[in-house]
């Protein structure tokens, strides 16, 4: 019997695609299969199948035959919706959102083993500085030929040389070998009265099987991980998964560790950082329902769990969960809807939620609960305003005398110190004292930073880095470059000349790259091997150190300015959260905050502890101005290296624009950030009323439309960044 299916294959360009499936091949619909497409063969997941109407049908004879399957689970139906979800929301090509559920394809051929390669602590005979280098910076790491050589930055052929010399040997890894079983009553702790009602709350969910969206909404350390990890044990006694998303890879290796004292085992990891088998081990063992507690960065929410019964969103509220290339995607949003598809409850915890979260309460649809204290005797920090107009650092500094004498009381006290500066590099700016010139990207409307441990000049937007020259390009003067304004190294600068014997670190995506330096980063706080941290928004979130006492947040006022919607929610959150790493046991936290506006409405509230006057005020403008969650944006970013082909294009779809009642068009202007990466940006941004189906107005407006292939026009819903 002949049937037919509808592929959707690993090409965003096209759409679903029909293919007649041969005589003795079994395929239903969530198949991967491979597939013809002009002389390639490409990987694919049947949508559709169906016997053929008839043999003698016109354009039947002309469909190519399907060439295999692929010996891995099908795409469960619930994830087959959350990718048709997805991309008619997000206006994303299906394929595109496929990928990122089939994110390991070499984990879908049949192989049980692969080979790695490791040091063997033999030195070749012959070393060259190449093969020097490659043997330090590969240390104990094992992986596959390109990723250590990816890793020590040099050629394939340098570790096959080392290979052949005999520094470093192959092994073979299994990569289908289980993961051990997280035990639900390895060491319960003992709730208190709150954390037991929302425990038992949220684990009744787990059992009832079905779609609960749940604001788990505590202060900082009020034990909000303790509480879901309760709901985690009732989902791994049914036998059902759990996925947990975190906002970022630097925050796994201590929920692991976290999640291995409570559970017995180290739960599933899945982020960027995974080797090549590692990932294809999850992946298999995820699909096949054996991977009972996964943990990971929002890639994880793709994945083709196989019996998904709990999800948890933890620090809810973190911008990182928006997707800012490729599909445009919010995890928390999206996260909301796979559980919807899989019927079951979804958890959001955070300590300072969006308001678009809290709407959702409000309007009943999602359920809260509240952790109104901190575990056990540990107290709210106390929370103090230096006004910097009043209380000046000294000429040339960042740190007013009044931090500066907490942080003596605080070393005085043998405790720990956290110095918040959402500014990576030692200089936002540098220019030349003589001339006046200003460093700025070729590539971006950004000036160049100064990152001076490297000596380099990088930009934070494509990441092209110079040397920093010794005379001025512009003048030729030498020695006159200036640094203006600080980053977190040039405040660790400061902190060198206040108190040279005191260790420091610089904690920054530069330093944090991965988990293992996370590992290593938490390693050392705990050894009070630091004593006082400079970072960026990266410390802000997660960390439990008992012996942090003081914070000090050096730039308040840095998030309030161009403009954004959320900027002064967003300080918010970030001060409450920055500030919650203060005090978090038995020794009282105490945080100073320097701003130049102490009487901003945003400051005041994090200085009185008053989040919910914050918050219905914010709340109260956004809905004056329709701004979401009462009303939606979506920007249409036009852009191209070519900058009049870009302009014309963006005036072209402007004027197409269809007359929709409750839809206005703003643009198309220059987007802020003009330059991005050598294209240049024009963006129109469409506000929209709730009730508007913007996605199918969008749709009809640009499939209406047609640009040359140098334009790229993408589709931003729900923006979060107004750059
Ligand atoms: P949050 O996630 O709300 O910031 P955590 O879950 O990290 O709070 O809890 C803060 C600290 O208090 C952690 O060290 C945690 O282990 C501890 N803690 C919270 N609840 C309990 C409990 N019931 N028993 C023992 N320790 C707890
Ligand atoms: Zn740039």
């Amino acid at each position: 019997m002949n049937s037919r299916a509808r592929v959707i294959i690993m090409n965003s360009a096209l759409g679903p695609l029909d293919y007649r499936v041969p005589q003795g091949m079994d395929v239903a619909p969530g198949s991967i299969v491979v597939a013809p497409l002009g002389p390639r063969q490409l990987i694919g997941v049947v949508w559709e199948a169906e016997r053929m109407p008839s043999e003698a049908e016109v354009g039947d004879n002309r469909l190519r035959n399907l060439i295999a399957t692929v010996g891995a689970p099908p795409i469960p139906a619930p994830l087959r919706r959350l990718i048709e979800w997805t991309a008619d929301y997000y206006l994303a090509p299906p394929a595109s959102v496929l990928r990122m559920a089939l994110a390991s394809t070499s984990a879908l051929d049949g192989a049980r083993t692969v080979t790695e390669y490791r040091a063997t602590g033999e030195m070749p005979t012959r070393m060259t500085p190449q093969r020097a280098q490659a043997l330090n910076r590969i240390g104990e790491r094992q992986g596959l030929i390109r990723e250590l050589a990816a890793a020590a930055g040099v050629t394939d052929a340098v570790i096959r040389g080392l290979v052949k010399a005999g520094a470093i040997e192959a092994v073979e890894v299994a990569i289908d070998s289980p993961y051990p079983e997280p035990e639900p009553d390895f060491a319960q702790p003992a709730l208190s009265a709150d954390q037991a009602a929302a425990a038992a709350a949220l684990s009744a969910g787990v059992t009832d099987r079905r779609f609960a969206p749940t604001l788990l909404d505590g202060v900082t350390g009020s034990g909000k991980t303790e509480v879901y990890f309760e709901a985690i044990a009732a989902a791994i006694r049914t036998g059902r998964q759990t996925l947990v998303l975190l906002p970022e890879i630097a925050l796994t290796e201590p929920f692991l560790t976290r999640f291995a004292a409570r559970f017995g085992c180290a739960p599933v990891a899945w982020h960027s950082d995974l080797r090549q088998s590692q990932r294809r081990r999850a992946w298999r063992a995820i699909a096949s329902g054996e991977a009972l507690v996964t943990v990971g960065a929002r890639s994880a929410l793709f994945l083709p769990y196989a019996d998904l019964g709990l999800i948890i969103v933890d620090e809810a509220h973190e911008t990182s969960f928006k997707q800012e290339d490729g599909v445009h995607y919010h995890a928390r949003d999206v996260a909301v809807m796979r559980a919807k598809f899989e019927g079951c409850p979804v958890v959001l915890a955070s300590a300072t939620p969006a308001i678009e979260t809290r709407h959702q309460v409000a309007l009943g649809r999602y359920a809260e609960l509240k952790l109104p204290g901190r575990y056990g005797t540990a107290q709210m920090p106390v929370i103090e305003a230096i006004d910097l107009i009043a209380e000046p650092p000294e000429r040339g500094r960042w740190i007013a005398p009044r931090l500066v004498r907490a942080i003596d009381e605080t070393r005085a006290r043998g405790e720990q110190v956290l110095l918040f500066l959402n500014r990576r590099g030692y200089a936002p700016l540098t220019l030349c004292r003589t001339c006046g010139h200003r460093f700025q990207c070729p590539n971006c409307t950004a000036w160049m930073v100064e990152h001076r441990l490297v000596r380099r000049l990088a930009c934070h937007h494509c990441g092209h880095v110079e040397q920093v020259p010794e005379a001025c390009p512009e003048c030729g003067n030498p020695d006159t470059l200036v640094a203006c304004g600080p980053g977190v190294e040039r405040i660790a600068d400061e902190v060198a000349f206040y108190w040279p014997d005191a260790k420091r670190a610089v904690v920054t995506s530069d330093t944090l790259w991965s988990p293992a330096k996370a590992a290593e980063f938490v390693q050392r706080m705990e050894a009070g091997d630091i004593d006082i941290v400079i970072g960026t928004q990266l410390v802000t979130k997660g960390y439990h150190f008992p012996n942090l006492t003081l914070v000090g947040v050096i730039d308040a006022d840095l998030g309030l300015g161009g403009g954004d919607l959320r900027a002064a929610e967003r300080t918010f959150q970030q001060i409450s959260q920055v500030a919650g790493r203060a005090g978090r046991e038995r020794k009282p936290g105490h945080v100073f905050i320097q701003t130049h506006s102490p009487q901003a409405a945003v400051m005041q509230a994090l200085v009185k502890g008053d989040a919910d006057a914050f918050y219905a005020a914010e709340t109260e403008a956004r809905r004056e101005a329709d701004a979401p969650p009462f009303g939606r944006y979506a920007a249409i970013i036009v852009s191209s290296e070519d900058r009049q082909a870009a302009e014309d294009v963006a005036r072209e779809i402007k004027r197409a624009a269809p007359e929709c009642d409750g839809m206005y068009v703003y643009g198309p202007a220059p987007a802020p950030l003009t330059m991005l990466r050598g294209r240049h940006r024009f963006r129109l941004l469409v506000h929209a009323r709730r009730a508007l189906d913007v996605q199918d107005v969008i749709r009809a407006w640009l499939g209406g439309l047609g640009w040359p292939a140098k334009v790229r026009v993408a589709v931003d819903v729900d923006p979060y960044n107004f750059l």
